[in-house]
């Protein structure tokens, strides 16, 4: 005979939202896990956030507006620092911005010093 697993009743309380919702999977009701999915791919970007083409391109054209504006290259630092966990962009793109900017800083207290 074959051993079956207690059927819980569904739907029941999600675990994150507490409203009784049909449960789609480890306890969540489809939209927190809809949710939950979408801010693994995107950590700090509202669940509404851009698609990642749209991302890439709003990225370019600011990178473009701050050309045009010529934008000190220490402002620019403080925009994209501040505008990249908005952005939209996978975190690894994010990480790399990041990593380079901060490596400019240095690079440009180096010359500084
Ligand atoms: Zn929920």
């Amino acid at each position: 005979m074959k051993k079956t697993k207690p059927e819980l009743p569904n739907p029941r309380p999600c675990l994150e939202c507490h409203e009784t919702r049909p449960i789609a999977a480890r306890g969540l009701c489809e939209r927190c896990r809809s949710r939950a999915r979408r801010e693994n791919l995107k950590p700090f970007t509202p669940a509404s956030a851009v698609s990642q083409g749209k991302a890439a391109r709003n990225f370019a054209q600011l990178i473009s507006i701050l050309e045009d504006c010529k934008v000190s290259s220490k402002s620019v630092t403080v925009i994209l620092r501040e505008f990249l966990p908005y952005s939209g962009q996978p975190q690894v793109v994010i990480e790399a911005y990041t990593r380079a900017i901060r490596e400019r800083e240095e690079a440009n207290k180096l010359e500084e010093q």
